[in-house]
């Protein structure tokens, strides 16, 4: 006989001891989640009692206790626990939470369970939800303007505007397009979307994970239980495996989303044309294979191309949004007038000026590799100027680099610790001329990185802010360093 084996259940106890209307709920974290979920429990009769735990100095109920003991006394008197995105699972007050058999839920979690039936009747307003390693925000704000092209009443919620847990009591709302990170769906556990999609999936936050596998099986979580679609990206096999892993309602739909000629059951492009080939018809309609539904064109996403080219990743997004909307019964042509109307979000590939014929363009959000490869593939051949790094959160930049040192022009590295960024820019670009910003004076920074930039471009360029790298070595956040990037692209004067 071996020793002891300890095996870690990472997902323990789901049901509180009691019912959840007596139950001691402690929120652990007091940022952005915390508070919504705190305010919402607040309310007299949701729950039998609410605590906030957070670090010293944050806000809430109590600190986070410091070791075993003070962990076991503060968790005895608790009978579930609603936790925040910052807390990752091998987190010691989780962990304890584990083993003492108390339920950890995420926001999300939380959210289903309180959801209220809407006043217009029909039980709670259904969840088409998004989740990929990147274009979440956009797709989910793509699908909220379809919805309300097609006079839904609905919200984009999980990272942006509404907390869905507020969205979730509101009986108002017909539909939700709920956005879903890798985080809060770890801690969901009886959550049942009615059309879900993953984007993509990319190396991001594997310290908070622990392994690729594990982030990977945390996204795919969102096709658990789905009642109607699992909408998954045709060139990335990893999002059409989670649908496969997973168990969802009988009848449920797997559709492809592609940038290529869709097959029957997938959603796609037949040259300029956005085409649905799996909600145009029903299921056993005559001749149904050979058909398919035109849901808008090229010509409608046109004002979503910065400096005249539109990215496919922005297709792909779209196409995204639409088979949802579709799963969902929106017609063919609330999909082109939802497209047409929407408008991305700040520091998005966004142009922020054009000055002596070079583009400046902020997509401070692109914060990993992968969102900075599909920003760089927008663009001609050695027509960019880039300005990228920051945080590099455990990642490498070789085959971000490979990829894009075709479009390079230049590159100007910003960030405490260029060394990840300049290493991989001379292997793989060893051509082309980089910039590094002293990380010296950190309040400069921008202006400097700016500067060079311009130094460097040529008419008809772009000058890209991509970081590939987050923020928070330099700025407070990735909204703060675009608007950096904005302020003094706005400060520069002309050189006629
Ligand atoms: P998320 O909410 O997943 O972070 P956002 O919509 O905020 O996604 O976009 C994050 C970054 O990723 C931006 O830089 C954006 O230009 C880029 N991006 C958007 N959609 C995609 C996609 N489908 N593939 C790769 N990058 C994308």
């Amino acid at each position: 006989m071996g020793g002891l084996v300890v095996v870690f259940e990472a997902h323990g106890a789901v049901e509180p001891r009691v019912p959840l209307t007596e139950a001691r709920v402690l929120v652990a974290g007091f940022g952005v989640t915390g508070r919504a979920v705190a305010g919402v429990l607040a309310v007299p009769g949701r729950v039998g009692s609410v605590t906030t735990a957070a670090p010293a100095g944050g806000g809430a109920d109590v600190e986070l206790p410091a070791d075993d003991a003070d962990r076991a006394a503060l968790l005895a008197d608790v009978d579930l626990l609603v936790t925040s995105p910052g807390f990752a699972p091998r987190h010691p007050l989780l962990v304890a939470a584990g083993t003492a058999g108390i339920p950890v839920w995420s926001e999300v979690e939380l959210a289903w369970r309180l959801r209220v039936d809407r006043a217009a009747g029909g039980g709670p307003a259904p969840w088409l939800a998004v989740t990929g390693t990147n274009g979440k925000t956009t797709t989910v704000e793509m699908l909220a303007s379809i919805l309300t092209a097609a006079a839904l009443r609905t919200r984009a919620v999980g990272n942006v505007g509404t907390p869905l847990v507020e969205a979730a009591l509101d009986p108002d709302l017909d539909v939700l397009a709920v956005e879903l990170s890798s985080f809060q769906l770890h801690f969901a556990h009886t959550v049942a979307v009615r059309a879900g999609a993953i984007l993509n999936l990319a190396d991001d936050h594997l310290d908070w994970h622990g392994s690729m596998a594990a982030y990977a099986a945390d996204k795919g979580r969102i096709f658990e239980r789905a009642q109607v679609a699992c909408v998954y990206n045709v060139a990335d096999t990893a999002t059409e495996h989670q649908v496969r892993e997973a168990d969802v309602a009988e009848g449920a739909l797997a559709v492809g989303f592609t940038l290529g000629a869709p097959q029957p059951g997938m959603v796609g492009l037949i040259e300029d044309v956005l085409v649905d080939r799996t909600f145009h018809a029903p299921a056993d309609a005559a001749g149904r294979a050979g058909t398919a539904a035109e849901l808008g064109t090229l010509a409608d996403l046109e004002h979503l191309a910065p400096g005249g080219a539109l990215p496919p990743h922005v297709v792909a997004n779209a196409l995204a949004a639409a088979a949802l909307a579709r799963a969902h019964g929106v017609p063919a042509a609330a999909v082109r007038d939802g497209l047409r109307a929407f408008h991305p979000g700040a520091h998005r590939l966004s142009q922020v000026r054009e000055l002596d014929g070079v583009h400046y363009v902020d997509d401070s959000k692109a914060t990993n590799a992968h969102s900075a490869a599909a920003a760089l593939a927008g663009f001609p051949p050695g027509s960019v100027v880039w300005i990228a790094g920051g945080l590099a959160k455990g990642a490498r930049f070789d085959d971000l680099v490979a990829q894009s040192a075709g479009r390079l022009r230049a590159a100007v590295v910003i960030g405490v610790d260029p060394e990840p960024f300049t290493a991989a820019l001379a292997r793989h670009a060893p051509k082309v001329p980089v910039v590094v910003v002293d990380p010296g004076d950190t309040g400069t920074v921008m202006r400097r990185a700016v500067d060079a930039a311009r130094r460097l471009a040529q008419p008809g360029d772009t000058v890209l802010l991509a970081p590939a790298g987050a923020s928070q070595d330099q700025f407070r956040s990735y909204a703060q360093r675009g608007d950096a990037f904005a302020t003094e692209v706005g400060a520069l004067a002309t050189y006629a």
